[in-house]
């Protein structure tokens, strides 16, 4: 039998497919920070390709931000993010499941109403506390036609998700019980795009940065001077579309961006789990300040109000929400 983790029904290859090309390392937070190849996308394929399991990596499958940047760039079109996902709940942290299990504190939570037909907002947690931000956000991308606030986001199985925590049973069914048959879903959360497509292919899921930077309203307040900080996790699941979009921007709006040579988004990752299960993780602020690093801007555009945070902690360049330019 294999030991590579089986993760092959939705993505082609698997870690028996890496080349050793080292190009995931290149983005790689968790590179930048430890210098340690077990940490990594490549040391992860390299220690599968010669037998290991996944406990003899143990901690170290951890420490990844879920960024999605390396399965971006890898060359072999591999889904490490799926493969680290699986590999989580292959392994089964008590701890971090103790800490989740906490978290998700209502399992009753009954099923949502939501017309069929209609268009759906996922706030999710990394656009801060503000309801006034969330309702401009909708006014915003309903585009006078309405979309609806959705009374629950989901956000613990994105967590869950991340963490390789199986949800309580019968939770994420009643979540996507709710949404099937809606239109069109906008998540705050770069991460419930990849559950939500895996679960509703049917259903049109796009990102807030996605949908926000397309409307001229908002285009014209982007100025040269600006730095726009994509949202790496909602950027990297659909690259080939979103690469398009916001080189477009770029050339409409002249603003710098937090890209590099290949187009993939730096991240800050301060929208990981870490975060908020008060774990041990890459410094974002740190991330912060390297995407700063020799750029003059007068202002900093977040599609995420967790990325705005860590720039907040380390300069005092002011620090805005792509919403609130408007
Ligand atoms: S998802 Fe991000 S943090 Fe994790 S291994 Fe890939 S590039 Fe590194
Ligand atoms: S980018 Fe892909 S092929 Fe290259 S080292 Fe990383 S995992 Fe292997």
């Amino acid at each position: 039998m294999s030991p590579l983790p089986a993760y092959k029904d939705h993505y082609p290859n698997d870690y028996s497919a890496c080349s050793g090309c080292s190009l995931c390392l290149l983005i790689c937070p968790v590179w930048r920070e430890k210098r340690d190849l077990r940490h990594t996308a490549q040391g992860r394929a390299k220690a599968f390709q010669h037998g290991a399991r996944p406990e003899d990596i143990g901690n170290a499958l951890f420490s990844c931000a879920m960024c999605g940047s390396c399965n971006t760039i890898c060359p072999e079109g591999i889904d490490l993010k799926g493969a680290l996902a699986s590999l989580r709940r292959d392994l089964k942290d008590g701890r971090i499941a103790a800490i989740i299990k906490k978290l998700i504190s209502d399992n009753n939570r009954p099923a949502m109403e939501i017309p069929k037909g209609k268009a759906v907002f996922l706030p999710g947690i990394n656009l801060g506390e503000s309801r006034e931000r969330i309702e401009r956000i909708t006014a915003l991308i309903g585009h006078g036609k309405g979309i609806l606030i959705a009374d629950y986001d989901g956000w613990d199985i994105g967590l869950a998700f991340e963490a390789g925590v199986d949800m309580p049973v019968g939770r994420l069914e009643r979540f996507l019980d709710s949404l099937r048959g809606v239109k069109h879903i906008v998540v705050g959360d770069g991460i419930m795009k990849r559950i939500l497509r895996l679960h509703l292919p049917g259903v049109k899921v796009t990102g807030i940065g996605e949908e926000l930077s397309s409307l001229d309203v908002v285009k014209k307040r982007l100025l040269p001077t600006d730095l726009y900080v994509i949202e790496s996790r909602s950027y990297n699941i659909d690259f080939k579309t979103l690469s398009r979009h916001y080189d477009r921007l770029r050339k409409d709006c002249r603003c710098a961006f937090n890209l590099d040579l290949h187009m993939v988004a730096v991240p800050t990752t301060a929208t990981s789990m870490h975060r908020l299960l008060e774990m041990e993780g890459i410094d974002s602020r740190e991330q912060a300040r390297w995407i700063l690093k020799g750029r003059d801007v007068k202002r900093i555009v977040v599609e995420s109000m967790d990325d705005g945070r860590a720039f907040m902690d380390v300069t005092d360049i002011p620090v805005v929400h792509l919403a609130d330019i408007v």
